[in-house]
């Protein structure tokens, strides 16, 4: 058997002692049955600044108070006027809303229980700039709970949840943000997160790298008191890569996207429960049978793949991988070029990460009603500007459904103007981003609490003893019930019987 230590690349970390006890306690609290239950509730995402996206049911209706949040002169009922919202009267609806949520985090809501005699971030100032949704609501109570002080702007202008965000500035949390923001008051919020008299932040957790860039560009003097960035986005993950490679970086950062944690259930099991339901909240649509081609069969294609066989779609896939186009096959299958099932398939997917992987010659062959939709790469993947030709006619016929009109009088049927499907048009699971949320709290909390040198001015991935303990958090829901290692066998495959479990190359 081939040796590893079991650390993580450069990285040094120990579990802390408060995860450690918890961590032992895991067996006997996965004995116990838990008292959650499941509900199929939520509207969230993950997505960069880039993507557009509409909350699938928000009690907000914008068209009740035109007045910019900015012009209005707002109080809670402390009396206190730090956070700008669109209506804090909306704060109990928003309450509602963060308590169902609450019910599909139980591991945030376990390091909050966990937390009640520690706070592993007394004395942090965390400026976060992520979607202000449900879900969000509880990472920052959570982080709230752990001791930390939290100010908070949106990430994305039209994702914020009103209500919520309003509930959040009741119960004292600086935010600032509300759905339809402008470019202008985009910038302006996060400004007011960080430029304030007397409190300067010390950590940063972003969603796109809009903040990070923002405080790099105005206030690059606060680097001196931040102890580190945890970013959760594709698009801010390069940018900090990027940072890092011109000797830019002058803080530590953890990749949070590209942890197991996320990869894996955020990519995989969101796109397998959400992309049925953008599909047929928009359509109405039958899957039985229906000719379908997915492209791309990584992470979120398998996702869809697997959800649509489910429904008895008859499934093509489209590789450019010889590995993940034989896997696709030994799934049952089969593997086509684009070219070949075009004229005659009934929807068309993309999830490649890649751009142009439908052309304006895709389009102009499809059949009469073909759905055409994206689950990748923000916008890129299908060519929708090739459609915005004198020629075509276009035809709002929903909200994000679009028919695309020929001279002939065929149409496609292009849903969210080929944005994310299930971000623009379904809610996403609240369970899978709860294990993202607390892959960023434990993300925080490790980087808030490294000893000095443990962490240089570069990005790091989040150890994956820090990723099994998520994995860990949820177990409980399901009252699954982990093995333990005998002495025996830690030795024989060299393990600690705590973890980690696997090599860092370890695929799953
Ligand atoms: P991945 O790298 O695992 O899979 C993408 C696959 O597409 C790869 O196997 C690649 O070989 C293949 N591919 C690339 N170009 C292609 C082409 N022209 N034709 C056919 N196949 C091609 O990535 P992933 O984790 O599956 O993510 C894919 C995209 O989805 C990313 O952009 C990611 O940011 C996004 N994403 C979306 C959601 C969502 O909720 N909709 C969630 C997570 C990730």
């Amino acid at each position: 058997m081939e040796k590893w230590d079991g650390n993580e690349g450069t990285s040094a970390f120990h579990l802390p002692e408060w995860m450690i006890q918890f961590a032992d306690q895991k067996q006997e609290f996965n004995k116990r049955p838990t008292k959650i239950g499941r509900r199929s509730l939520s509207r969230s995402i993950s997505q960069s600044s880039t993507d557009s996206y509409s909350s699938a049911a928000s009690y907000t209706d914008s068209s009740d108070d035109e007045t910019s949040p900015r012009d209005k002169q707002q109080k809670n009922s402390k009396g206190s006027s730090d956070f700008c919202v669109k209506n804090i009267k909306q704060a109990e609806f928003g309450r509602r809303e963060i308590e169902i949520a609450e019910q599909e985090m139980p591991a945030l809501m376990a390091l909050r229980k966990r937390a009640q005699g520690e706070k592993p971030l007394a004395g942090a100032k965390i400026v976060g700039c992520t979607h202000i949704t449900a879900q969000t609501a509880v990472l920052m109570e959570t982080l709230g709970a752990l001791g930390a002080q939290c100010r908070w702007a949106a990430c994305n202008i039209y994702s914020t949840l009103n209500e919520v965000a309003a509930a959040l500035a009741e119960s004292g949390f600086p935010v600032f943000a509300w759905k339809g923001e402008s470019e202008d008051d985009f910038w302006w919020c996060i400004d007011r997160c960080v430029n304030v008299e007397g409190w300067q932040p010390n950590m940063i957790l972003d969603d796109g790298g809009d903040l990070t860039h923002w405080i790099y560009k105005k206030y690059p003097n606060m680097f001196k008191k931040i102890k580190g960035i945890v970013e959760e986005s594709v698009t801010g993950v390069h940018r900090l890569y990027q940072l890092s490679k011109a000797g830019k970086l002058c803080v530590p950062a953890m990749n949070v996207n590209d942890s197991v944690t996320k990869q894996k259930f955020d990519n995989l099991y969101c796109c397998r429960e959400s992309i049925l339901d953008g599909l047929k909240r928009t359509t109405d649509m039958m899957f039985g049978g229906k000719q379908v081609v997915v492209c791309g069969y990584g992470e979120v294609g398998k996702g869809c793949c697997a959800a649509l066989k489910a429904m008895g779609s008859i499934v093509y896939v489209t590789e450019i991988d010889p590995i993940c186009a034989l896997q696709a096959c030994m799934d049952g299958f089969r593997l086509v070029k684009l070219n070949e099932v075009i004229r005659q398939v009934d929807i068309v997917i993309t999830c490649t990460g890649n751009k142009n992987v439908v052309t304006r010659e895709h389009l102009d062959r499809m059949k009469n009603s073909c759905i055409v939709c994206n689950m990748g790469h923000s916008n890129t993947e299908i060519d929708v500007a090739s459609l915005r030709t004198p020629e075509l006619t276009w035809e709002r016929v929903r909200s994000q459904v679009d028919h695309v009109i020929w001279p002939d009088g065929k149409r496609i049927i292009l849903l969210a103007e080929g944005r994310l499907l299930n971000l623009s048009c379904s809610t996403v699971p609240t369970f899978v981003l709860s294990i993202t949320a607390t892959t960023q709290a434990l993300a925080l909390i490790e980087l808030y609490n490294a000893p000095e040198g443990r962490y240089k001015q570069d990005v790091y991935l989040l150890p994956k003893k820090m990723d099994e303990y998520v994995a860990s958090l949820h177990l409980p829901t399901f009252d699954a019930h982990l093995t333990e290692l005998t002495d025996e066998q830690a030795k024989y495959l060299g393990l600690n019987k705590n973890g980690p479990f696997k090599p860092n190359y370890y695929r799953y």
